[in-house]
């Protein structure tokens, strides 16, 4: 009965893994593996795919010694679960068609109330005689019934945060990324959500979402991103972050590890002992700064 639940990481392949991807990921392992959950990936390649970026990924992450169960779940393979959800919705009466350019939705959201980022409703009520004469293919939009929705994380505690009227399948037909990851995690037997806190705020409009489908949201821990000396999200543009640049300048594998795992407080040298040493309480609650000029 007490099945011990998933874990797991999605990366998008769009391009090399750098240190902070990785970091992140060593995070989902350590958390996913403690709580002796099972490991799993999760190719996000509806949108941003590059060419050969899944199989580099997936070797970079080896090469910091991670381990995963199973194959990896490629998104585009999984598009009748997205149109099965996306119908249980219609159904519901819980989806309507937007016509909005983003311009539209920019200069209406700067109308009073306004909460910025989020959809004002435009499309929401309107009349078959209303809609745009040469219309451009709708996107499909969520009917929401909560104006905000709690989450909770081990790391942020309860949070609360704003509920819209999201996207959950987008105007050129693709599944939205918020619709696409409540139905993967569901589906992957997913309990545990470990990633990176810029996705903090989508939490509540995902888990809400989750419950209007019938499933349980999963536990969270949003973990602070890599930052570059600026003090902005780390990219690989900051020079030697990636291991691909990184081995230019002499670094292994395991030297990799032993930066990500002291960043994080835990004793460097291999992941198993790392593993005995990590606490969720004890994960650092700052980002980490990256300073590539040190690291060569
Ligand atoms: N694919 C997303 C990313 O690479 C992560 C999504 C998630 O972990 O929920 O940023």
């Amino acid at each position: 009965m007490n099945s011990p639940g998933a874990g797991r990481f999605a990366p998008s392949p769009s391009g090399e893994l750098h240190l902070g991807n990785l970091r992140t990921a060593m995070l989902a392992w350590l958390f996913a593996r403690s709580t002796g959950r099972t490991f799993l990936l999760r190719i996000e390649d509806l949108d941003r795919a590059r060419a050969g970026a899944e199989d580099a990924q997936l070797a970079e992450l080896a090469a910091v010694g991670l381990t995963w169960d199973g194959t990896p779940v490629r998104q585009s393979e999984r598009i009748p679960s997205y149109e099965a959800a996306v119908g249980s919705l219609r159904e519901a009466d819980l989806l309507y068609e937007c016509f909005c350019t983003r311009r539209d939705i920019a200069e209406a959201a700067t109308a009073p109330h306004g909460l910025p980022g989020s959809y004002p409703g435009t499309c929401r009520n309107l009349a078959p005689s209303e809609r745009p004469q040469q219309a451009r293919p709708p996107a499909l939009r969520l009917r929401s019934g909560a104006s905000t929705w709690t989450i909770s994380d081990q790391l942020h505690g309860e949070y609360t945060g704003p509920v819209d009227d999201f996207v959950v399948v987008r105007s050129d037909g693709v599944p939205a990324y918020n619709l696409a990851v409540v139905v993967d995690d569901d589906a992957q037997g997913v309990d545990q959500v470990v990633r990176g806190d810029d996705l903090l705020s989508s939490a509540p409009r995902q888990a809400y979402l989750a419950t209007l489908l019938g499933i349980t949201p999963p536990r969270y821990a949003h973990v602070p991103l890599a930052l570059n000396r600026q003090g902005q999200r780390l990219a690989k543009r900051d020079g030697a972050v990636t291991l691909e640049s990184l081995a230019d300048h002499g670094w292994s594998g395991d030297r990799v590890r032993d930066l990500i795992l002291r960043s994080a407080g835990l004793p460097p040298g291999t992941l198993a002992g790392a593993l005995e040493a990590f606490h969720p309480e004890r994960v650092p609650r700052e980002a980490w700064t990256v300073e590539p000029g040190n690291l060569s």
